[in-house]
This record gives C-alpha cells, structure tokens and sequence, in this order.
C-alpha cells in the first residue's frame, strides 16, 4: 500500500457499504461480509453472516 493511500484513508470520512467477494465456493449457510469504504477502499471490517443474519441486519442479502 502506497503512502498516498494510507494517507488517504487516514484522513477519509468512510462511507461503509457492504459487500461480498464473488466467490466460485459458496457457503450454505452464509457468506463473509466485507465492510469497505467506498470513497477510499479500506476495509473496515469482515465477519461472517449467515442468510437470515444478513436478512435481519440489511433487510437483503449483500
Ligand atoms: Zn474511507
């Protein structure tokens, strides 16, 4: 990671979506849910929801 970015994302007011990886293996009871910032790319945080976590949470699957 360049300075630039570290930089960057230091000083960025975060805009957390979530997102998944496509992933060619799928899980059956859920999928690992990535929390990134759309406006600089850093990765807040990831965690494992299952479907109906994911339901509960966002109203959606991610
Ligand atoms: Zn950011």
């Amino acid at each position: 990671m360049s300075l630039k970015t570290m930089l960057k994302q230091m000083v960025c007011r975060h805009e957390i979506e979530q997102c998944v990886k496509k992933e060619e293996y799928h899980h059956l009871q859920g999928d690992t849910v990535y929390h990134v910032c759309r406006k600089c790319g850093k990765v807040v945080k990831e965690e494992f929801l299952t479907w109906e976590e994911q339901l509960a949470r966002y109203g959606r699957y991610v």
